[in-house]
């Protein structure tokens, strides 16, 4: 028993990691993503269990109140978060995550003392790794969620040597910890280096403007998988190194996605002190014309009559479309047009809204048809053939300044070609900018008209009459 228990252990640490790795691969795409989430979490739940009757647990009734607390307050947050505050969600639970690791590495420097655990060079290496990237990660996440959720300003916010600061308390950190690994455990001399770990996460963060926390969020993502793998190693626990591993590597992937996606590199939106943090910059009303620049109006009648006499409409959703939740009334749409021939497709863009997959979730809750929706890439050369580009609720994403103005902060990112379509029409409240603050040369163009008006109302009218057609 007490050899086949160990062995049993390990089996299902392997079973569980490879249902981990079964179901990341499922996530990779909308139509299997719900079974891969499924699979992820029965490898926890067999991990989890796996682990319970592995350690030496003292106490299982405080371990079973833990479970049920947590599950509770897990199950009715996610019950009532709104989409649009779902990043600033993860992000409480990376730095939740961040902070269990800190504590673990925290509770085995503190055998050292009571001297159940012997230190050694090596131990003393995870244990400092655990409390730098858990601390991190606790407290730069607790800002990432504050800007997010509107509690401190989103705007970046800077001081002179802002960055030599930080690097000298890196610098600090790691001077501190070498002592440590060379001497004897100090308890001053640790706890000091736990507060330096938690400023620096504070000190990271909040040089970056609330625009770019998405970013930030999947980074520290990443490193709550690395301080959980580096928990792993304290407490030797290869299933925790895996897990660990795998949130590290996937939550860097990420990170390079939506960077690639604003055409932006990773220095420049840790340091670059880029955006205001609002969404929307100067709001100049609905319609009419901005300096020699002329506007199209357009009302719903005029625009379900274009829909409803096309013969190919691409719809474009962006961040407005998740604020005005209008999901439902677009489908609704999409669903009339399709009963009257209308050939309906959804472009993505792998960053229009607030968080990678942003548009999916929304639109998959809306029960939108997946192979009704094309990656940026494939929808492109399909807009010469395409009689109405409807975009609603985007602005960045559909920027052709994107490809032309070498002095735009958003040049090189690659959009949504929309401006090749026959007609396109543009659906959101003002000729605000959108998240990087740039004006939007679409809206000008001759063959560009503005339907004014938030987008559940206007798309809800739009059904209303294309019913009438
Ligand atoms: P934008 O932020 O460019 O524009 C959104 C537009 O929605 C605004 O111009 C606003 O105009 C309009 N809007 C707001 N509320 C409503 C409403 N109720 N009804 C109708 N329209 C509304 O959004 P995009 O999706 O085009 O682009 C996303 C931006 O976010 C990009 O710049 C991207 O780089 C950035 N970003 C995205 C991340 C991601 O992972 N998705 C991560 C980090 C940044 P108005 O006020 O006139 O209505």
């Amino acid at each position: 028993m007490s050899d086949f228990l160990p062995t049993g252990i390990q089996l299902s640490y392997l079973v569980a990691a490879s249902l981990f790795f079964v179901g990341l691969k499922r996530l990779g795409s909308p139509a299997t993503a719900r079974q891969g989430n499924r699979l992820a979490s029965l490898a926890m739940l067999v991990a989890i269990v796996a682990t319970l009757l592995d350690r030496q647990v003292l106490n299982y009734p405080m371990i079973l109140l833990g479970i049920a607390i947590g599950s509770v307050i897990g199950a009715i947050t996610a019950q009532k978060v709104a989409m649009t505050s779902m990043p600033q969600l993860v992000g409480l639970f990376n730095g939740l995550g961040g902070a269990a690791s800190a504590l673990v590495a925290m509770a085995e420097f503190w055998h050292y003392f009571d001297l159940t655990a012997e230190p050694n060079a090596g131990s003393t290496i995870t244990v400092m790794l655990g409390v730098l990237i858990g601390g991190v990660t606790f407290t730069g996440s607790l800002i990432a969620f504050a800007k997010l959720q509107g509690l401190i300003s989103g705007s970046p916010i800077t001081f002179p040597l802002q960055q030599p600061f930080n690097a000298a308390l890196l610098v600090s950190f790691l001077i501190g910890s070498g002592y440590l690994i060379a001497t004897s455990p100090t308890p001053s001399l640790f706890l000091g280096l736990v507060v330096i770990s938690l400023v620096l996460g504070v000190m990271f963060v909040i040089p970056i403007g609330g625009g770019d926390m998405p970013v930030v969020i999947s980074l520290l993502n990443s490193f709550s998988g690395l301080a959980a793998s580096a928990a792993g190693f304290v407490v030797m626990n290869n299933m925790l190194i895996i897990a660990g591993a795998l949130v590290g590597a996937s939550g860097i992937i990420l990170t390079v996605i939506m960077c690639k996606g604003m055409n932006r590199s990773l220095s420049n939106v840790l340091f670059a002190a880029f955006g205001t943090g609002e969404s929307g910059g100067t709001a100049t009303g609905g319609g009419g014309s901005q300096g020699e620049k002329v506007v199209r109006n357009i009302d719903p009648e005029e625009c379900a009559m274009m829909l409803g006499y096309a013969r190919s409409v691409v719809i474009v959703p962006g961040y407005g479309m998740a604020v005005a939740q209008a999901q439902h009334s677009i489908r609704e749409l999409a669903d009339q047009l399709d009963k009257m021939g209308v050939e309906v497709k959804y472009a993505i863009h792998p960053v229009a809204g607030r968080m990678p997959g942003h548009m999916n979730v929304l639109l998959a809750e809306a029960n939108v048809p997946y192979d009704a929706l094309y990656d940026m890439d494939d929808i492109n050369p399909q807009f010469e053939e395409t009689d109405v580009a409807l975009v609603i609720g985007a602005n960045d994403v559909v920027n052709p300044s994107a490809e032309t103005e070498k002095d735009s902060p958003i040049y090189g990112m690659p959009i949504i070609q929309v401006d090749r379509a026959k007609h396109a029409i543009v659906i959101k409240r003002g000729l605000s900018t959108g998240f990087a603050g740039v004006d939007n040369e679409l809206f000008y163009r001759d063959k560009t008209m503005m339907l004014f008006g938030s987008a559940k109302d206007m798309v809800s009218k739009l059904v209303a009459e294309v019913k009438q057609l």
